[in-house]
């Protein structure tokens, strides 16, 4: 998708929202890690009234260098992928065994059944913002690890 940098006004092609060119964003990146008092981070807008420690002369500047360095993270963070909403085409048979996943599992570790279960996997992603089908894979193996005697 073709999109308009706000600050140049060079097209660029990107399949996710963004506001600023590959150019304009390493720019503005480079000044949000190494801010020089007194200017905006974002645009580089000298601010004769920066007060100590303003950062972004316009609620814009704040808002895209939010999403500049939330894209930063998300970068150096691949196991955090942005929890997609399950699949509409997620077969019911898939859903089902899932289900008697969760329960087989919470009788296992001793917790009882689905619903203790799946307490106990949603208050995991709550800490961690995962999924809860990462959550369990992620119980699960530790369960098989500690069980398997071979
Ligand atoms: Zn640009
Ligand atoms: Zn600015």
């Amino acid at each position: 998708m073709i999109r308009t940098c706000v600050f140049c006004g060079a097209t660029f092609d990107a399949n996710r929202k963004r506001d600023l060119c590959d150019e304009c964003a390493h720019a503005v990146e480079k000044r949000i890690y190494h801010p020089t008092h007194g200017v905006c981070c974002v645009c580089g807008a000298v601010m004769t009234d920066a007060r100590r420690g303003k950062k972004y002369c316009s609620k814009k500047c704040k808002r895209i260098s939010r999403r500049i360095i939330a894209q930063r993270w998300h970068v150096a963070h691949p196991e955090h992928k942005e929890v997609k909403k399950p699949a509409k085409k997620e077969k019911p048979e898939e859903k089902k065994s899932f289900l008697s996943d969760v329960e087989d599992l919470g009788r296992k570790m001793g917790y009882g059944g689905y619903g203790q279960m799946m307490a106990v996997i949603r208050a995991r992603c709550q800490r961690s913002g995962l999924s809860v089908r990462s959550e369990f894979c992620h119980l699960k193996f530790v369960y098989e690890k500690e069980h398997c005697h071979d």
